[in-house]
């Protein structure tokens, strides 16, 4: 079964107000099993109402229509579908006594007004809303179903649980669905990871595959349909070989896990602890660790040293090193992350020092450059600079990233992958 989402109310094509009813009934919708073909966000017009309505009815089966069956005069959802399916308006005496009681149970007489809310399109059948004035609407067509919902999003949930649902459960069996997993890569550009599972677009179907990227994560999803047993098959088949393409910068095969949490896990296992010296992120990767429950396990504490005086006194910065090489430089990275793990008594120690931007900008250190060690009891201390996109806030987000993944592939045994100059 195909569906089409049709979300009326000027409000929703004007700049301030999202429609966020068709997320709502999509994510229903896929749990189901039912392809959404398309959704639109239609202003209060009566006509363009119509021509959305026959657009969708030749495209799917199922027509779901939210928003504008209110009393006020932008109201015109009703006349709007009515018009396109060639049917009349009826009043509904029921209907209108029932808004009444509602009235007179908060102590109040009914508006004139809502008697337009008793207004039935000829031969659908209503759907009572316990959570307001408007009923829904269920118009049979034959092969097609259109629906009419209000657009108050409590409303809208009743009424879909107590209709729509059992309704599409009839129909569907209640077996089949649209699943979505996904992995998750921390550090390669959207560009790179596009480029690597390319294979995989021609051994699956492409548009089961979707990327999704933020500062210095990028998100693969997967999305699969029809029974449980089958779903499972093609979605574990379609991640192990997203794995095998992307290798070690996967972090997670979970859609929703983080790289803190990932990394925290990790530390947990090991039964080991890390502490932070943070310049340019200035505690975020401290703040990030600490997200998760559990973390006073693993994370000792950090440090926040701005000034350099601070780096010094602080974190155990030589002068002569900030002298010689600069506050953004490899080398006060190095001695920053050495300065966590020792004053911490941690297992690793993590270093970062940078240029965040707007300003700050020297000859050689552009906006976005920003080094980072990882130094640990045992081994070397491993530092990298790089070059990060964007303006302060991604530059920051996009550093707790990289520091966070050094310290995952270190704990994993994997080698950087950056081109890292020690
Ligand atoms: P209506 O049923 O058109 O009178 O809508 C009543 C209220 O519900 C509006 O003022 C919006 O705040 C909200 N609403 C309507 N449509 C949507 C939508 N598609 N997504 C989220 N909220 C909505
Ligand atoms: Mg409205």
């Amino acid at each position: 079964m195909r569906a089409v989402i049709l979300a009326i109310g000027s409000e929703l094509v004007g700049p301030d107000r999202l429609d966020t009813n068709s997320l709502a009934l999509t994510a229903e919708l896929r749990a189901l099993g039912v392809d959404l073909a398309w959704k639109a966000c239609l202003p209060d017009d009566e006509s363009a109402i119509a021509e959305a309505l026959r657009r969708a009815l030749a495209d799917a089966e199922l027509v779901l229509v939210c928003g504008g069956l209110g009393p006020t005069a932008d109201d015109v959802t009703r006349e709007g579908v009515a018009a396109a399916l060639g049917r009349t308006l009826e009043r509904d005496p029921a209907i209108e006594a029932a808004l009444a009681e509602r009235f007179a149970r908060f102590g109040y007489r009914m508006p004139e007004i809502n008697r337009k809310q008793a207004m039935v399109i000829e031969g659908a059948v209503v759907l009572p809303n316990r959570r307001g004035t408007a009923p829904g609407l269920r118009v049979d067509l034959g092969e097609r179903t259109v629906f009419l919902f209000p657009g108050v999003p409590a409303e809208l949930e009743g009424l879909v649980a107590a209709n729509l649902l059992p309704w599409l459960r009839e129909r569907t069996g209640g077996d089949e669905a649209i699943e979505t997993r996904g992995l998750r890569v921390a550090c390669v550009p959207e560009s790179e990871v596009e480029t690597r599972i390319e294979p995989a677009y021609r051994e699956f179907d492409r548009e089961d595959i979707t990327v999704l990227a933020s500062p210095a994560d990028v998100r693969v999803r997967v999305c699969a349909r029809g029974d449980a047993a089958t779903r499972r098959a093609r979605l574990e088949a379609m991640l192990e070989r997203l794995g095998q393409l992307l290798g070690q910068a996967v972090y997670t095969f979970e859609d929703a896990e983080t790289l803190e949490e990932v990394v925290g896990g990790l530390l947990k296992r090991q039964a080991r602890s890390v502490a932070t010296s943070e310049s340019c992120t200035g505690g975020l990767v401290a703040e990030r660790l600490t997200r998760v429950p559990g973390s006073s396990e693993y994370f000792r504490g950090g440090l926040v040293v701005y000034a350099n005086a601070a780096k010094v006194s602080l974190a155990g910065v030589s002068p002569a090193t900030l002298a010689e090489r600069g506050a953004v430089s490899l080398e006060v990275a190095g001695e920053l992350a050495e300065g966590a793990l020792a004053r911490f008594e941690s297992d690793f120690g993590l270093g970062i020092t940078g240029i965040a931007g707007p300003a700050g900008e020297t000859p050689g250190k552009p906006v976005g450059t920003v080094c980072f060690a990882l130094a640990a009891r045992s081994g070397a201390t491993e530092r990298i600079q790089l070059r990060l996109p964007g303006d302060r806030a991604r530059v920051r987000e996009g550093s707790s990233q990289v520091a966070l993944d050094m310290l995952r592939r270190s704990l994993l045994g994997f080698p950087l992958h950056w081109n890292s100059s020690k």
